[in-house]
């Protein structure tokens, strides 16, 4: 078992303890990503790039293999850190010391205005933007570092992990969702909440600075016929994405939002509806052959929708369900 890629790095973990590996397999399930064992080895599909895990001595040889070599370092990144979650540090051949993180692009806000009561729309600008078009991934985190002090990105460090600057220097992450993208700009629409920094950095007039864009990530265009979407407000802008995406007529959506308005484009779509409790509409609605159930909205009811479709019994990749916030 090799990794047949453009890009490759190896690696090693001198030591796993026993409870190591299951644990890191269990991410993997978690992650919905697909392990075939054979000989001993370990192979890890993720999203077109491969792991190999082999046992050597007390610990593990690491095979990555990507057609991108982003999307290798990402992973990397994601690897290390895994295994550093179970006390063991790998020994990469090669790591891209000192890089910015991995999909980082740093970009400027070119402009911030209302699209509708509950929603600001926003355009950053950069010559990375094309990297965030649709077939990529969906979503990205907006890396906002504290206001009033140099930005500190997070870089590659010596061990392939990224290091993200702490304290004072702490960078707000959150994620959202690419409304639209053009050859040097991307769009996208925050729902404006209580308490949240991010409307906080905008109130103050941020035009003309530099964010970081960290992606993309963070979910494909759900597969299947028909689509079934569920979301909030803060999955409006993935939902009307999906459905331009998918162009299906017969994909449908329920979304529960305080004021029409904010619904956008799909106020003029026939493929939504609103709903005023997601859960009740999720339980109710069939779910034919073929169909892909997806479901975005605060982590409590993103719990509960999981429990019902797995009760359901519908198998994990038959359903997509994330918690939006929390
Ligand atoms: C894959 C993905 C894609 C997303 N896409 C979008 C998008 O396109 N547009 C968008 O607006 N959001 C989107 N979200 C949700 C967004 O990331 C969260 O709402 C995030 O908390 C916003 O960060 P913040 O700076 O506003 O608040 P945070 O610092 O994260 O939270 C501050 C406080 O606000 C509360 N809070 C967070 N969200 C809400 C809310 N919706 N209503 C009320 N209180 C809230 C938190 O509980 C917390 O108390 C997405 C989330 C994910 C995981």
């Amino acid at each position: 078992m090799t990794a047949p890629m453009k890009f490759r790095t190896t690696g090693l973990a001198r030591k796993l303890k026993p409870s190591a590996l299951p644990a890191l397999l269990a991410h993997a399930e978690e992650w919905g990503v697909p392990v075939t064992q054979e000989d001993g080895r370990f192979r890890l599909d993720l999203w077109g790039a491969l792991a190999i895990l082999a046992p050597v001595g007390e610990g593990y040889g690491i095979e990555l293999g990507s057609p991108e070599e982003l999307f290798l370092r990402a992973l990397q990144d994601a690897i290390s850190e895994a295994f550093a979650e179970q006390g063991a540090e790998i020994s990469w051949t090669d790591v891209a010391e000192g890089a910015l993180a991995p999909g980082l692009a740093l970009m400027k806000l070119a402009s911030a205005g209302l699209r509708s009561p509950g929603f600001l729309r926003l355009r950053v600008e950069g010559p990375e933007a094309p990297r965030f078009a649709a077939e990529h991934g969906l979503h990205f985190r907006l890396l906002l570092p504290p206001q009033d002090r140099a930005p500190i990105w997070p870089r590659v460090g010596p061990t392939g992990r990224v290091i993200w600057p702490r304290g004072e220097d702490r960078i707000h992450a959150p994620a959202y969702t690419t409304a639209d993208q053009g050859a040097d700009w991307i769009e996208f629409e925050v729902f404006r909440h209580e308490g949240s920094p991010t409307c906080a950095w905008l109130d103050r007039d941020p035009l003309g600075r530099m964010v970081g864009i960290l992606g993309p990530n963070g979910g494909l265009r759900p597969e299947g016929a028909p689509l079934l979407l569920f979301g909030d407000e803060t999955a409006i802008p993935a939902v009307s994405r999906i459905l331009r995406l998918s162009a299906q007529p017969d994909a449908r959506a329920w979304i529960s939002c305080a004021d029409p308005e904010d619904l956008g484009d799909l106020r003029r779509d026939p493929r939504a509806t609103r709903a005023t409790d997601l859960l009740a509409a999720l339980e109710r609605v069939e779910t034919p052959q073929g169909s892909h159930v997806w479901f975005a909205a605060h982590a409590s009811l993103a719990r509960a929708a999981r429990a019902h479709l797995l009760g359901r019994g519908l198998a994990r990749t038959e359903f997509t369900v994330a918690a939006y916030w929390e």
